[in-house]
């Protein structure tokens, strides 16, 4: 028998446990040891107005990360309902690699025997002519419950063997335990590399200094950034998240780090605890490219010169790619990939009108300049946006598009408004330089322009599968208001009743 989440404290409130009892699981982890770990993610990933993921379970984020990697073993430990998602969701997002899982029920969890399981687990795998490294994750039981995962050996016949924590109730979007994983993984290489030699590049040591890249992009933009800088003798470095381990020896060798997605502070901090410098925002559009490229130049100390003639040599096909591709319309934008803004300052420099851009990541310090920019131009920037923000800029604004998450996609449809998925059809296209500028404009405008078929179909399916008929139904719904009547009667009784014993 598996462990349900809800099991794991007697003493909680009757609703459950889990994805949506932060405050308890957090104490529960507290009080068995896991304080320090929690700090740390409180600093690094500040909480939003709710201690709830409001999108898919974070985990997904870091299990991901090290499901696309060469030569890793990923192995979960967590609730079977919650494994059981978060390989679903692997697997239809093309994973090609099984997911372990190490099983646990209440009385493993008690005696600690579910640690020695793992350990047993991560023994078996440690094979080195398979894996470079075996990651294991705790979710959000496991961190409850204290399960040590820093007590397991830092390698086993030559594996690396890399434990974390990824709860939700700690790690608040899918994005930042991305974060987790990396940071954990830059750590542990940056580590090796100060105790002796460690392997080269598979591709040979770039002869130029490098900028590391942070966060994942479309396949074509490090090799798009790497045309910009080559004027400026510098060429793209490796991409972190990494997709193979000695790729993190040569991110770490960059001279800077580009946090082109700003939310990676765990592995900002291992940067720039190996003496790397950091740029942040991103070569996106007119003015981003020409301001980036600026950055890279000053962070490398390269002359004005040679800078210009980086400048030179995109800016004019970006300017022409914008104007040759025009969006036109009102758009409010919403996402938890941590790449909202770059997108909302690519809409702007478009033409669009962008009011609103609330992204579900944090605040840091490497998407000031982009939220900077945007403020100038008219645009309410929300960091930790929770769903409720989302909708009622939606509301508001009234835009001709909502580009968003799946439920406020739905809202729009729902209201007439044309609605595009930020994940799967915004994010999955090439943002950078040239090539990013007229990138958006086709799937954009198209959506603007079935406004109509939109509003027809509002029309069409009015009053249908709303409210009480919800659902499937053989015949008409089978409403009773009377028994309605009766249940909100009990309903208030009850609540009366509570209220004069809290009284007492
Ligand atoms: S591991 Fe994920 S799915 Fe499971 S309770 Fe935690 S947040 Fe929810």
């Amino acid at each position: 028998m598996t462990i349900d989440r809800h099991d794991i404290q007697a003493t909680a409130p009757a609703d459950g446990l889990g994805c949506h009892a932060g405050a308890e699981m957090q104490a529960a982890a507290r009080a068995a040891g896991n304080a320090e770990v929690l700090d740390r993610y409180a600093a690094d990933y500040p909480q939003g107005p709710h201690d709830k993921p409001q999108s898919m379970c974070p985990a997904f984020g870091s299990l991901r990360v090290g499901l696309r990697m060469r030569r890793v073993a990923t192995v979960l430990s967590g609730s079977a309902c919650c494994v059981y998602g978060l390989t679903f969701v692997s697997h239809f997002y093309g994973a090609r690699r099984s997911v372990g899982y190490v099983p646990f029920n209440s009385e493993t969890l008690v005696t600690g025997k579910l640690f020695e399981d793992i350990r047993d687990a991560v023994h078996e795998l440690a094979d080195p002519d398979r894996y470079d490294a075996v990651v294991v994750t705790n979710l959000c039981v496991p961190t409850a419950s204290g399960v040590p995962l820093k007590l397991l050996p830092s390698e086993i016949n030559g594996v690396r063997i890399v434990g974390i924590d990824v709860p939700g109730f700690g790690v608040p979007t899918h994005a930042e335990a991305k974060d987790v994983l990396a940071g954990a993984m830059l750590k542990y290489a940056r580590e090796e590399i100060m105790a002796g030699p460690v392997q080269a590049p598979a591709q040979g040591k770039s002869d130029r200094p490098t900028v590391a890249l942070l966060g994942e992009m479309f396949p074509a933009d490090p090799m798009m950034i790497g045309a910009m800088l080559a004027p400026m003798g510098l060429a793209a470095g490796p991409v972190v998240p990494c997709r193979e381990w000695r790729e993190l020896y040569a991110a770490l060798d960059c001279g800077v780090v580009a946090a082109i997605h700003p939310f990676y502070t765990a592995a900002i901090r291992e940067f720039q605890a190996a003496g790397r410098g950091v740029v942040g925002s991103a070569p996106v559009g007119l003015d981003g490219t020409m301001g980036w490229l600026n950055s890279i130049g000053e962070a490398f100390g390269i002359p004005a010169l040679q800078v210009n003639a980086a400048q030179n040599a995109f800016g004019p096909a970006i300017k022409a790619a914008l104007a040759a591709n025009p969006v036109k319309g009102r758009i409010t934008l919403s996402g938890y990939e941590g790449s909202e803004l770059l997108v909302a300052r690519l809409l702007i420099e478009s033409g669009a009108e962008v009011p609103y851009v609330g992204t579900a990541c944090a605040k840091s310090d490497w998407s000031a300049e982009d939220r900077d920019w945007l403020e100038a131009k008219g645009c309410v920037v929300k960091f930790r946006a929770s769903l409720e923000d989302d909708l009622a800029a939606m509301e508001a604004f009234a835009p001709d598009l909502a580009i968003g998450t799946t439920p406020v996609v739905q809202k729009a449809k729902a209201a007439g408004i044309p609605g595009l998925y930020f994940t799967n059809l915004i994010s999955a296209r090439p943002l950078m330089g040239p090539a990013g500028a007229g990138s958006l404009a086709q799937v954009v405008n198209a959506a603007i322009a079935g406004r109509e078929k939109m509003a027809g179909m509002k029309a069409f399916f009015e009053g249908v599968g709303e409210g009480d008929t919800a659902g499937i139904w053989e015949g008409a719904p089978n409403l009773r208001p009377d028994f309605r009547a009766i249940h909100q009667k009990k309903l208030d009784k009850a609540a009366k009743a509570a209220k004069a014993e809290e009284m007492i």
